[in-house]
């Protein structure tokens, strides 16, 4: 083993050399070390504002539902590292990608039956488009290649899914030329709750209508729109979409990358509207957050259209699709979800977030405060200071990380409620700092 880094080295180093998302090169802010994790609290290097442990209000972006170095995912790992870590999944099979892939067909929407496993969300998301595409092609409709989706989103970050995230949010003016042009609703009505639009319905159905022949495919974020912008929708507008790409004959993809596995108080967002995709994208909290893998599933209808074309197979095979270690843990997550009473406790995290950012809305910078499922935004009428705001969290000892104008939380399912009181407490004190 080399000698172990100083903070100031390892931070020295980091600046130079390592990207960070969504970062400049070299680095402005130093980042915060972890050493380890456990259950909700992330262990740090140096002490900031006094605590060496902070409560992680962020789930690493969703993902780590359970909490870290959980006994039961550390051992799905450690007895798959035993049997192999990777194996190239052309001609080669596996029983944690067998058995994963069957789970989750189980676990979706009945017409979900073929599933891609892929290494990341944002290609997952290309290959659900690749499948529309490809679909039509295949079926005799080549021209249905574009798609549409409405303002606000987000679907990861390389081409075809920065092609259908806000355009605004997504920096579209940047790659103007060379971004697929896709077609852009308005972004659907804010509030989970809201009444039914009729105005806004009418809007997505001309458009569809008016797009029918060139669209591939509707793709949107099902309830929650996340890293667009943290906003929440009425089911209600997904079930004007599944009637009108019903009505003509455009698929529709729902990305549940964010809100899958019990995120917004439902298995899958899609539930709270009773529709189902014709394909579905899944990742972030697939794993537990432990590795990454996505996956990205298909109806019969879509993966019959794709073989009976001129190129009969799906066109795509990344080196480590399927990763065994991955499928592994992923297996172990769901079912350790479905084993116990998430949906309590996702109800639970929801009304302690409520109670615990109510304070948040006597701030004269906050706009809104909103709570669905696992899910706490505080939104100000400026950007936050990020620095400021981190600052202020850390000191109630959490992590948490703005962005633009949001503050926000996702945390661990496992999160006890008097953890879940200091995020809020920490969410108020971030958005009164920031
Ligand atoms: C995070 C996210 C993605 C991208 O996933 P990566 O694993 O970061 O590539 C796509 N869609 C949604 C809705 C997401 O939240």
């Amino acid at each position: 083993m080399p000698e172990p880094l100083t903070t100031g080295e390892l931070l020295a180093l980091d600046r130079q050399h390592v990207w960070h998302p969504y970062g400049p090169m070299p680095g402005r802010q130093d980042p915060l070390v972890v050493e380890s994790a456990a259950g909700v609290r992330l262990r740090l290097a140096e002490p900031v504002e006094g605590h060496t442990e902070l409560i992680d209000g962020m789930a690493s972006w969703w993902s780590a539902v359970h909490g870290y170095n959980h006994p039961v995912l550390n051992e799905a790992a450690r007895a798959q590292l035993d049997r192999m870590s990777h194996v190239m999944f052309g001609g080669l099979t596996h029983e944690p990608a067998v058995r994963l892939a069957a789970r989750l067909v189980e676990i979706t929407p009945e017409p979900l039956q073929h599933v891609f496993l892929a290494d990341s969300g944002s290609v997952s998301v290309e290959v659900a488009v690749k499948m529309c595409r490809q679909y039509w092609r295949s079926v005799g409709r080549p021209a249905k290649q574009r798609l549409l989706t409405w303002r606000g989103g987000y679907h990861g970050d390389t081409w075809q899914p920065m092609s259908v995230c806000d355009p605004e949010g997504g920096m579209h003016h940047l790659w103007s030329g060379t971004l697929p042009r896709q077609i852009f609703a308005d972004a659907p009505p804010s509030g989970f709750d809201a009444e039914p639009d009729e105005a806004y319905a009418r809007h997505l159905r001309e458009l569809i209508a008016r797009h029918a022949d060139e669209l591939a495919a509707v793709i949107v974020e099902p309830v929650v729109q996340g890293a667009g912008g943290m906003r929440f929708h009425s089911p209600d507008c997904l079930r004007v979409l599944r009637e009108a790409c019903d009505e003509h004959d455009v698929l529709l993809v729902l990305d549940e990358i964010a809100t899958g596995f019990g995120r917004t108080g439902t298995l899958f967002a899609a539930e709270h509207a009773g529709i189902s995709p014709d394909v579905m994208c899944l990742g972030k909290a697939l794993t537990g957050g432990y590795l990454t893998m996505a996956a990205t599933l298909c109806t019969s209808r879509v993966a019959d259209g794709i073989s009976r074309g001129e190129v009969p197979v799906l066109a795509h095979g990344p080196t480590f699709m399927a990763n065994p270690l991955a499928a592994a843990v992923s297996l172990a997550s769901v079912d350790l979800l479905l084993s116990h009473d998430w949906q309590g406790e996702v109800k639970r995290i929801e009304a302690g977030l409520r109670e615990g950012l109510a304070p948040a809305g006597e701030l004269p910078a906050v706009r809104d405060v909103r709570v669905l499922g696992a899910i706490g935004v505080v939104q100000l009428d400026h950007e936050a200071d990020m620095a400021a705001a981190t600052r202020a969290a850390a000191r109630e000892g959490v992590w948490v990380r703005p962005f633009r104008d949001l503050l926000y939380t996702m945390p661990p399912y496992i999160t006890g409620d008097e953890d879940l009181a200091r995020i809020g407490a920490a969410v108020c004190a971030a958005a009164a700092a920031g």
